[in-house]
């Protein structure tokens, strides 16, 4: 479904994404783990083309990037991205937001739409939440508000960066429920997250990153309980 070779990435004098070189099979969960700074946000960006690259090649669902046009247009569409900020549009009803780009980008009747929304918001839990605004929900309600409107375009693959790092923790669970039922019913997702339970229940494999480079890939059961490098290692020993 992904696929990066030989990936470098700079930001001036910085070399960010180091040669990267990374697969995500159809229906995998990659969750990417590794110190601040070392590249994890920047990976996300290049895989959706919010970032060029300066070599290499990175491929969505067969087709290579960079995209333009109307191909950038449906890239956008084939991935959904979730961040640490819900990024909904605070003026509009939560319905709304989710019904939106089904609207404006695929061209969906409003009947449509909007059944399909609702939808949306049942499968996250908040269908009673659909005629408020974000502001009058918590930040778990808001984030499963910003998958619900990331699954309305019928993504192929879903990137979260840091979904719940900027929740109170007794709003993370909510919210890593969604992902993990999402992936129970097989959507392929990169997730970038600090929650080392979610990555050892839910992640077919776990990519370790260190400055720039993946220093360690491996299923969960043997990354977590026989890690290989000692930079990982370390960084376990912190987090854990
Ligand atoms: P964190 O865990 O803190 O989110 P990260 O692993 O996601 O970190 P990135 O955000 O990918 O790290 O950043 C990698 C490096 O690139 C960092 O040194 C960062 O300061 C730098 N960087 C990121 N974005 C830019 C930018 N737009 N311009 C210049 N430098 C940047
Ligand atoms: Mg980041």
């Amino acid at each position: 479904m992904v696929s990066l070779r030989g990936v470098d990435k700079h930001f001036g004098e910085l070399h960010v994404l180091r040669s990267i070189d990374l697969e995500v099979a159809p229906r995998e969960v990659v969750v990417v783990i590794g110190p601040s700074g070392s590249g994890k946000s920047t990976l996300c960006r290049t895989i959706n083309r919010l970032e060029p690259i300066d070599a290499g090649e990175i491929r969505v669902d067969g087709q290579l990037l960079p995209a333009e046009g109307a191909q950038l247009a449906q890239l956008r569409a084939d991935v959904g991205m979730v961040f640490q900020s819900f990024n909904l549009f605070g003026h509009l009803s939560v319905l709304d937001n989710v019904m939106l780009a089904p609207l404006k980008v695929r061209k969906a009747s409003k009947a449509t739409a909007r059944s399909e929304a609702m939808a949306l918001l049942e499968r996250v839990g908040i269908a009673d939440k659909a005629d408020r605004v974000p502001a009058q929900l918590s930040g778990g309600q808001q984030q499963r508000a910003a998958i619900a409107r990331s699954l309305a375009m019928h993504p192929k693959l879903m990137l979260f960066d840091e979904p719940t790092s900027a929740l109170d923790p007794e709003m993370v669970n909510e919210v890593l429920e969604v992902m993990t039922s999402l992936a129970a019913d097989g959507m392929t997702m990169v997730v970038v997250t600090h929650e080392m339970g979610f990555a050892r229940r839910v992640a077919d494999r776990v990519v370790f990153m260190a400055a720039g480079q993946i220093v360690e890939v491996a299923p969960p059961a043997e990354f977590f309980d026989a890690t290989r490098s000692e930079r990982a290692r370390s960084f376990l020993s912190n987090v854990l």
